[in-house]
């Protein structure tokens, strides 16, 4: 069942790993006090520093199924072997209940599935690498996996990159400051600020 709050808009922000949609999701939630993020929930590890609640909610393998099981998820992807993320019909309305836009930092199938459920309110934005290459050197660079890992990350990369021109606009992430000024503009279009 949802709950019966009326939805709100969703801004989306999608890319391959590493092409730096974080560094702008998390500039905007700074920024624009009327945006919110949508924590996802995982069944990955937690890694250093991170906290159940903030990045993501972190289930059990058990914990997903039985929440996939009961219709909980508005989409879920195993983005890597046996490692689930997806986004909680409960989260949206708990932060459109708060008056919230809601920011979403999100792999590309999810995101093209979250536009498909709310396809009026949704705005997507995908964020491309100046080159492939330069995304594979950024993955390689941040070394938080093992090479295995790493190995599987590029080759899901390589994928994500031909969805570029599936998504509502294109952010290219080559100088940052370049990309947040661009992002502020996108948020204050999305917020009707200044109109
Ligand atoms: P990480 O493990 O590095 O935090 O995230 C791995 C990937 O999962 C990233 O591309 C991230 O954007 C994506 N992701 C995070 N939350 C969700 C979600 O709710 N649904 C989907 N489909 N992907 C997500």
């Amino acid at each position: 069942m949802l709950p019966d709050t009326p939805t709100g808009k969703l801004l989306i922000f999608t890319a391959p790993s590493g092409a730096g949609k974080t560094t702008i999701v998390r500039h905007l939630l700074k920024h624009f006090g009327k945006l919110a993020f949508s924590v996802s929930a995982t069944n990955r590890p937690m890694r250093e520093g991170e906290e159940d609640g903030v990045a993501y909610y972190f289930l059990t393998d058990e914990e997903f199924r039985s929440r996939i099981e009961a219709g909980d998820f508005v989409e879920y992807e195993e983005v890597y072997p046996g490692r689930f993320y997806g986004t909680l019909h409960s989260e949206l309305h708990r932060l459109w209940s708060q008056n919230m836009v809601i920011v979403f930092d999100i792999e590309v199938k999810g995101a093209t599935n979250l536009k498909k459920f709310y396809p009026e309110q949704s705005t997507a934005v995908f964020v491309n690498p100046p080159s492939p290459e330069i995304l594979y050197q950024r993955l390689r660079d941040r070394n938080t996996e093992s090479e295995a890992d790493l190995e599987v990350r590029i080759a899901r990369a390589e994928e994500e990159l031909a969805y570029v021109n599936t998504f509502d606009r294109v952010l290219v992430n080559d100088d940052l400051k370049t990309a947040l000024a661009e992002a502020d503009e996108i948020a204050r279009e999305v917020l009707e600020i200044g109109k």
